[in-house]
């Protein structure tokens, strides 16, 4: 029987993209390797959207070196760094057998099994992207469900569009059939995939009605998230559903990336700082124990100490609970790259210090004041530290440990009344 081992970098898409690999391996009666010195086929499912993802990757291939010296094996490499380089990648890397762009990764069955049989593989390079059937991972119960891939929006910092391609939306059908059968699984939460989820389309199909249709189908699913939303793209109808349906969970992840019209606008973002906020506004009228994260950039070109204090304006304004925060880094091949007014390194270092500083306490203070009354909390793994306690999440994503007085497990949704903050973590007991 023979073996493979991947390893995953970057987004959430790429861990879906992994997972459904993997299903088509194990469905093919491979075995799964614990490392790469014990398998047949090894693949490196990469991200490319920092300088740093990358090094990571060019560290990881010369790891292979010495494994192959000592072993047949193939080694695969995939994910976006394959369309941002290409077969230039084996100039670097000899041990590197097979480059396989984004939107062939579903053909690496085939590969591996032609290589394992040291047969040359030649496969034609899909123009489109190829969705998956399932993303399930057995016995999880949390899952990704990818509905589309790519983006059309080209901020001016990401190399995205340029690897993944324009955007395409997955067949409602699929999708649906996909969540029927994870919900005849057990998860107990989904979450929909896509760099813009919220410009899906599919005929005449949209993002809001295509969020009501998959909560239909939902039984043992509690919650319906989504990720990531674009501002610019959040529609009323869309505000509608999140309000309406009681599976859809009530913590949405908007990325401003920065709280300065005049940076939002170098950043091709396509929305102003007021639009941002009145959005925010208008969501949490319609829908008031809402919670949001937010993803976060500074030091980009041009930013002036004015237009930092603009960025943490709106993050005092609305009161993320969860935060993804970063400094801009120069990305070759995006039109930012070569923007003047770049800062300092240790500039970008200090300002992300405060922005992290800031946002740290701004969350505990939001926090303390949600650690009361009774919460749905899924339970995840025992706590090690004290058997008869268990830890969970809420709905709003915030982690929970409590005292258990019934027999749980992982995956069982409890009820938790939270009795205060520790740290970042909500302490409550089982009722
Ligand atoms: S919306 Fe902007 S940041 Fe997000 S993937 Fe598209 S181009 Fe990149």
């Amino acid at each position: 029987m023979s073996s493979f081992y991947i390893e995953t970098y970057g987004c959430q898409m790429n861990t879906a993209e992994s997972d459904a690999l993997e299903a088509l391996f194990l469905g093919s009666g491979w075995k799964k390797a614990d490392k790469p010195q014990d398998c047949d086929v090894a693949i490196i499912n990469t991200c490319s959207v920092r300088q740093s993802a990358e090094n990571r990757i060019w560290g990881r291939l010369g790891s292979y070196t010495p494994i192959k010296k000592h072993k047949k094996m193939t080694l695969i490499l995939t994910g976006c760094m394959a369309d941002r380089l290409g077969e230039d990648i084996k100039k670097d890397a000899p041990q590197l057998d097979y480059v396989v762009p984004v939107n062939d990764k579903l053909k690496i069955l085939k590969i591996a099994k032609a290589a394992c049989e040291d047969e040359e593989v030649e496969f034609v390079h899909n123009q489109d992207y190829d969705f998956a059937v399932s993303y399930y991972k057995e016995g999880e119960f949390s899952s990704f469900v990818p509905i589309m891939n790519g983006c059309n929006n080209f901020c001016s910092y990401c190399i995205v569009p340029y690897v993944r391609g324009r955007e395409v939306s997955r067949n409602p059908e699929q999708i649906l059939e996909e969540v029927r059968f994870l919900d005849s699984k057990g998860v107990r939460e989904i979450t929909l995939l896509g760099q813009n989820v919220n410009s899906y389309k599919y005929g005449e199909m949209n993002f809001p009605q295509l969020l009501q249709e998959v909560c239909k189908q939902c039984k043992s699913i509690e919650w319906v998230r989504f990720e990531s939303p674009h501002p610019k793209d959040f529609s009323d109808d869309l505000i509608e559903v999140i309000a309406k349906e009681q599976k859809v969970a009530k913590h949405i992840h908007i990325p401003m990336q920065s709280g300065s019209t005049g940076i939002l606008k170098a950043m091709n973002r396509k929305y102003s700082a007021e639009q941002y906020l009145s959005l925010i506004e208008k969501i949490k009228s319609r829908i008031p124990k809402i919670t949001f994260a937010v993803d976060v950039m500074v030091g980009f070109p041009g930013e002036t100490e004015e237009d930092f204090q603009q960025t943490l304006n709106v993050m005092d304004t609305v009161g993320y609970i969860e935060a993804y925060m970063y400094y801009w880094n120069p990305r070759k091949g995006t039109r930012a790259c070569d923007m003047d007014n770049q800062m300092p390194e240790n500039e970008k270092q200090e300002r992300l210090q405060a922005l992290i500083d800031f946002q740290l306490n701004k969350a505990a203070s939001i926090k303390e004041k949600r650690a009361y009354g009774v919460q749905k909390v899924l339970c995840l793994s025992p706590s090690r530290d004290n058997a008869k306690q268990m830890l969970g999440r809420n709905e709003h994503n915030e982690m929970v440990v409590f005292d258990i007085c019934s027999v749980v497990k992982p995956s069982d949704m409890v009820n938790v009344e939270l009795l205060y903050l520790n740290g970042n973590t909500y302490v409550g007991r089982q009722v």
